[in-house]
Formats: structure tokens, C-alpha cells, sequence
């Protein structure tokens, strides 16, 4: 099938111009309704089926299935319709650009492209009146930058026997396996007294600065020495911290909030185990020391299982279109391809090339895009032929 460049430019710059910020980030951003139903009225001179699925109050998945005779598996091809804010970038991200191969503007390539990849794949077999055995479902989820309810309700509602996951990973690249991570709450309670009072107060800040330059530490000589060999490092970075009421009273209570990751064979039980550790630590320094653990968002890694053959449906699709099987390989950023897989669905998460995602000047490869549109066009007929 000849998927053209100029295909690709006109529906991937219709949906850049269409604002999907998610408003779990970003407050006022207008989530992803409008896309969803410019989609559906863009689908609805074609045979596919296409549902508004909605998730949350105003938030629909846009559900598009080609429908196989039934005697085949499903095939789920996952993309993320909502973006992250633009404020650093407030006149430019909406009015996409193109410089030679790249197309520059809010969600391009994450995860734009692969909204337009999987429904130009996907249209374009409808059309051909392609039969297949089992059903194609592209799902184009809500709150991926948020909380991923978008896939919670995806595989909590549907049958699906095989998925791809779309994100910018650069063709020929397959992730087979990415970390997990937490957004943790670190709570550290003082005891508020009169600034003259050294007696009587507990120094929550002082407290939880030991516990910040520990965490430090463990990062310096744990994590950043000891990268996993497919993952990375494991991620460890601050978020936000609050505490104190004001300059004359000891501050009874300090709040860090921090992202930490966990590696294949790992879960945040294992983070948290060293944060108890660092407790027990700085309570023998200081016996007054209390800190508490609030977990806010666990996710674990993504270890891909039972993607034989939609690999090998999808490496013969690759030599077809760019010379080369697929590249299996780890990553140690967290997507979707987690949720679909733990609740059972061999997923692989590939994707075209691109840049500056969650900053301004975001890019995508307008070819490599081109490229795997036509390799899932591909991978869809071998494995569901
Ligand atoms: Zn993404």
C-alpha cells in the first residue's frame, strides 16, 4: 500500500491545530472531545465502526474497529489522543510548521502521529475491502499524560488478544520491557513551637533535608553507577516540596513529592523498602525523626510476554518497508504498553522518530511516519490474514 507524505501532513496538521491538552496537568486544557469527534466525522464515509467512548465527563476514547469474520484474535492498535500543556511555547504549538522531513508543533509526534499512523493504516483497509480473520481496534486513549484512565477503561471494557502501543520511539525500534515508577508523597512531622523554643520544637525542614540528600546519595551511588542494561538508570528525581507556616514558628510539617522508578523484576514495594531504610537511618541520628510514606500513583514496569508473533508479523512488515526487521530494545521512560500488558494482552510499543516531546519545538519525522502507517497496514494483514 502507498501511504503518501502529503496524507500524513494533512491530517496530522488538522490535529495539532485541534488543542487536546490534558486537563489532569493542565486545568484549562480542553481534553480530547473535539479531536475525537473531528475523527469520527472524518471516519464516517467509511465501512469502520466508530464509537465515542466515553470515560470520564467529556472525555471519550475514540473507538474505531474493522471488523474480521470473528475467527481471528483482536488486534488493539493504542495511540494517545490527549498532549501536555504549552505554555512555554503559547503562540507557536497550535500552528504546526513543516521544515524538510519534520513537522513541528504540540503533540506531532507525541502522540499525534500515532493517532494519524493507525487510522490511515486502518482506513486505508477499509477501503480496500481487505478481509481479515480478527478485528483491528484503534484506540485512540484519553489521560495518557495524566493517569492513563484512558487504557484503564480500554482494557477494562474490551477484548483484545494482541496490542501495539504508538509513541515516538524511532523506527525500527520494538520496546519489549520499560520501567515502572511512583509518584510518592514523603511526609516528615515536626512538632510546631515559638522560634525561641529549641526545647520544645521539632524542625520538620532540617528533618527532611536529611532525608532529601539521602535519597540523593542512594541515587549517586546506587542508581546512576548501576544503569540497567535495556532500562537505563532507574529513574529518581524531586518534584515539589512544602513546609512551615511561617518565620517564627518551627515548621511541624514537611511534604516532598518525588517520581521514583523500578526496573523489570522490580515493583515500588522495592523503592519503598529504601525509603525505609533511609527512616531507620536518620532516626538513629535523630530519634525524634517521624516520617511517613504516601504513595499518590504506582505503576509498574512493562515486561512484554507472548509477542511472538505479532513480532513476526510485524518484523516481515519492517523488511517490506524500511529493509530491516524490528529492533527489540528496553526504554526507561513508563507508557501504557504497561496496563495492556498486565492485564494480560501481548503488547509491543513501536513508534516514528521525533523530538522535544513535553517542550517547546516538538518534531516528528513526517517519512518515518509515512513508514509506519505502512508497516502497520502490513502487520495487520500478515497477522490477521
Ligand atoms: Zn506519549
Amino acid at each position: 500500500m502507498e501511504f503518501t507524505r502529503e496524507q500524513v501532513v494533512d491530517l496530522l496538521s488538522t490535529l495539532v491545530r485541534i488543542e487536546s491538552v490534558t486537563p489532569w496537568l493542565i486545568e484549562t486544557g480542553k481534553g480530547e472531545r473535539a479531536q475525537a469527534e473531528y475523527l469520527a466525522e472524518w471516519l464516517s464515509d467509511t465501512s469502520l465502526e466508530v464509537t465515542l467512548d466515553e470515560v470520564q465527563d467529556g472525555r471519550p476514547n475514540l473507538l474505531v474497529r474493522l471488523r474480521g469474520t470473528g475467527e481471528g484474535p483482536t488486534l488493539c492498535i493504542n495511540a494517545h489522543a490527549d498532549t501536555v500543556g504549552y505554555g512555554n511555547w503559547p503562540t507557536r504549538a497550535l500552528e504546526p510548521v513543516i521544515e524538510g522531513d519534520r513537522m513541528i508543533g504540540l503533540g506531532a509526534a507525541d502522540d499525534k502521529a500515532g493517532c494519524v499512523s493507525a487510522l490511515l493504516a486502518v482506513r486505508a483497509l477499509a477501503e480496500n475491502n481487505v478481509k481479515l480473520n480478527g478485528d483491528v481496534l484503534v484506540a485512540c486513549v484519553i489521560d495518557e499524560e495524566g493517569v492513563s484512565i484512558g487504557t484503564e477503561h480500554l482494557v477494562a471494557n474490551h477484548k483484545m488478544d494482541y496490542a501495539i502501543v504508538i509513541e515516538p520511539t524511532g523506527l525500527p525500534i520494538a520496546i519489549t520491557e520499560h520501567q515502572g515508577f511512583g509518584w510518592i508523597d514523603i511526609i516528615v512531622h515536626g512538632k510546631a513551637a515559638h522560634g525561641s523554643a529549641a526545647d520544645a520544637g521539632i524542625d520538620s525542614i532540617v528533618h527532611m533535608a536529611e532525608v532529601v540528600t539521602r535519597l540523593h546519595e542512594l541515587d549517586e551511588r546506587e542508581w546512576a553507577p548501576n544503569p540497567d542494561p535495556l532500562n537505563g538508570r532507574t529513574v529518581f528525581h524531586t518534584g515539589t516540596i512544602q513546609g512551615g507556616t511561617d518565620y517564627a514558628t518551627y515548621p511541624s510539617k514537611t511534604v516532598l513529592g518525588i517520581e521514583i522508578g523500578s526496573q523489570p523484576g522490580e515493583t515500588l514495594d522495592n523503592r519503598i523498602a529504601d525509603i525505609n531504610q533511609i527512616f531507620a537511618d536518620i532516626t538513629a541520628k535523630y530519634p525524634n525523626f517521624h516520617g511517613e510514606i504516601d504513595v499518590k500513583l504506582n505503576r509498574n514496569p512493562f515486561v512484554g510476554e507472548g509477542f511472538e508473533l505479532l513480532l513476526a508479523a510485524m518484523n516481515k512488515a519492517a523488511i517490506e518497508v524500511i529493509g530491516k526487521p524490528m529492533a527489540p530494545q528496553g526504554e526507561n521512560s513508563w507508557t501504557d504498553a504497561a496496563l495492556l500488558q498486565e492485564a494480560g494482552i501481548p503488547t509491543l510499543l513501536v513508534g516514528p522518530a521525533g523530538g522535544n516531546y513535553h517542550a517547546e519545538d516538538e518534531w516528528v519525522s513526517i517519512s518515518e511516519v509515512v513508514q509506519m502507517t505502512d508497516i502497520l497496514y502490513r502487520t495487520i494483514i500478515e497477522l490477521l490474514k
